[in-house]
């Protein structure tokens, strides 16, 4: 998708601290983290959201959360939270769906 900061992201139109990418997801950190660890991760294909998936895409986010953990680890997060923040009501503002993933101490929010 040509307008989707997160499309630009994954073709480096626009920079970010990537933490791991392969042919299916990326992981990079948030421009403004919520805790000391925050880190998004996103599939290179664009769904706007969770509203939005089909059972098409089942195979794809159930990959997704399984790598959460690894992520988190190599990130040195002994406990994490994720959250998928899903339409404007819900308190997306990007979509292209994303798990977020906090921790790493302090007050998670929400
Ligand atoms: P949402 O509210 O849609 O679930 O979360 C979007 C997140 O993307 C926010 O936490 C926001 O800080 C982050 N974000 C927005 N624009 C950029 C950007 O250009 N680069 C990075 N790294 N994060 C972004
Ligand atoms: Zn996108």
């Amino acid at each position: 998708m040509s307008d989707c900061i997160f499309c630009k992201i994954i073709d480096d139109e626009i920079p970010s601290s990537k933490v791991y990418e392969n042919e299916q997801i990326l992981v990079f950190k948030d421009i403004a983290p919520k805790a000391p660890v925050h880190l998004l991760m996103i599939p290179k294909k664009h769904i706007p959201s969770l509203a939005e998936v089909t059972a098409d895409d089942s195979d794809l986010l159930g990959y997704m959360l399984s790598k959460v953990p690894e992520i988190a680890k190599t990130a040195g997060l002994k406990g994490f939270r994720t959250i998928i923040n899903t339409g404007k009501e819900g308190g997306q503002i990007v979509f292209h769906i994303h798990i977020h993933i906090l921790g790493g101490g302090g007050s998670l929010p929400f």
